[in-house]
């Protein structure tokens, strides 16, 4: 009789042993894993259930354009984030490397990520993670959002962009001034190319393989910088792109494919007539699409849906993780609240690489 209650015990011991270890292991927040699967993760649910943004196409929009001038600097550019994000050492070791100024602000990004409040587009925004890894790429970080060396990365582009004192915090201040940066590299006009600048794209190269002849027209150097642009992501043996036998994309390959370019202003007149009231971004009445030289690629998840369950999904896939290091190089530049919209600058129109300060 003693052993058996003895025996019990030490079940019910075990089994409470093993739920709390359980629980404390489900309710630990791990890092946000851009790199495999496009499922949500645990965390991308807490960030969308946290985030009160992304409901509707309101605004902001495709069209929100900051018009600032931008002044060129004697500073180096940003360099690439790298992909490698993991510093093997134990953590001890590492954090002994950074003043108690720098531990401080990796841990307050920690959390501003998720909280941090601000506005865009006259709309209420939560936390900043969606724009991580562009905001790796614009300040030359390549360790994650909660690391000393991406404190210091912040650090020294607050110094570059003229934000004092340097904190290392990416706090509102700091996070408006990396908005305005990626808006004034944008197409700040929606003139109307002439017809002779439009051509047809085949059906191959978009994402609806049925899209009609007129839906099909794009700019004429944006649709050979995007060809020249998908060539080099298709050699990319780490993005697993389907490829035809001489190393094309393939047909039935819907990555990078184009979701919409050239839009004329009655197409999108007739959108928005189609559902009055969406105020949807990609109908807006003036739109950078209206130049042919805005493209909506796909980049996972649904195509153009701006939700942020949606763009948790589309920011951590191989391809946008690829564009965003590697978009600027054929002349794309994004939309950072679209991930799906890239615009091609001409080479002469280019904005500087550093923020004016
Ligand atoms: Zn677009």
């Amino acid at each position: 009789m003693k052993s058996q209650k003895k025996y019990f015990l030490l079940v019910v011991a075990t089994v409470c042993l093993v739920s709390v270890a359980a629980f404390s292991y489900v309710g630990l927040p791990r890092p946000f894993n851009y790199e495999q699967n496009t499922s949500p993760t645990p965390e991308i649910k807490t960030f969308a259930a946290l985030s009160t943004t992304g409901d509707s196409y309101q605004t902001p929009n495709d069209n929100m354009q900051t018009q600032i001038s931008v002044e060129p600097t004697l500073l180096p550019s940003a360099t690439a984030a790298s992909t490698s994000n993991r510093d093997e050492r134990p953590r001890r070791v590492r954090e002994a490397e950074f003043s108690p100024l720098t531990l401080r602000a990796a841990s307050e990004n920690s959390i501003l990520r998720y909280n941090l409040g601000w506005f865009f587009g006259g709309k209420s925004q939560r936390g900043w993670l969606l724009y991580v890894p562009l905001i790796q790429q614009t300040i030359g970080a390549s360790k994650d959002a909660d690391t000393p060396e991406f404190a210091n990365a912040v650090a020294d582009w607050q110094q570059q962009a003229g934000l004092l004192p340097t904190t290392g915090k990416l706090d509102d201040k700091t996070l408006y001034k990396v908005v305005e940066f990626w808006q004034s590299r944008r197409l700040n006009n929606s003139d109307y190319p002439s017809p002779d600048k439009l051509l047809v794209g085949p059906t191959s190269d978009f994402y609806d393989p049925g899209r009609e002849t007129e839906l099909r027209k794009v700019e004429r150097e944006t649709y050979a910088a995007y060809k020249q642009m998908v060539a080099a992501a298709t050699k990319d043996k780490t993005l697993n792109l389907r490829a035809t036998a001489s190393g094309e994309l393939a047909p039935d390959e819907k990555y990078l494919k184009i979701v919409s370019a050239f839009r004329s202003r009655e197409y999108q007149a007739k959108l928005r007539r189609e559902s009055p009231g969406s105020g949807r971004a990609g109908l807006a009445v003036n739109s950078p699409h209206f130049t042919g030289r805005a493209l909506d690629i796909y980049v996972g998840g649904e195509p153009t849906i701006i939700k942020d369950f949606n763009r948790a999904v589309q920011v951590q896939t191989p391809v946008y993780r690829w564009l965003v290091r590697n978009a600027e190089r054929f002349g794309f530049y994004p939309y950072y609240y679209e991930p799906w919209h890239w615009e091609y600058i001409p080479e002469r129109l280019r904005k500087p690489t550093s923020p004016a300060k």
